[in-house]
């Protein structure tokens, strides 16, 4: 008897979860956004190259690709794969 009930339950709240309300919805929404505007470091990791370049060749790269710059500010391992990769084309510049 307490069992069905506890069930019953249990089976109207997974009901009800399933259709987020607007709270919810709007949370998920301002999530998916935070996503969108920040890069991963492993898409950080395709991007550098190029932006080392544009760095390389005195062009406004923390413009052109903010999103990087804003990622190289916050992530020390991609900061330092992008300097060893600047330092690489210093190098060879020369
Ligand atoms: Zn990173």
């Amino acid at each position: 008897m307490m069992m069905k009930k506890f069930f019953d339950l249990f089976r109207k709240n997974n009901n009800e979860a399933k259709k987020p309300d607007a709270g919810m919805q709007k949370l998920m929404q301002m999530v998916s956004m935070t996503e969108e505007q920040e890069l991963t470091c492993d898409e950080v990791f395709a991007l550098v190259d190029q932006f080392a370049e544009l760095v390389q060749q005195g062009q406004d790269a923390s413009g052109l690709m903010p999103m990087v710059q804003k990622h190289l500010d916050l992530c020390p391992d991609c900061r330092e794969e992008y300097e060893s990769l600047l330092a690489m084309m210093k190098a060879a510049d020369k």
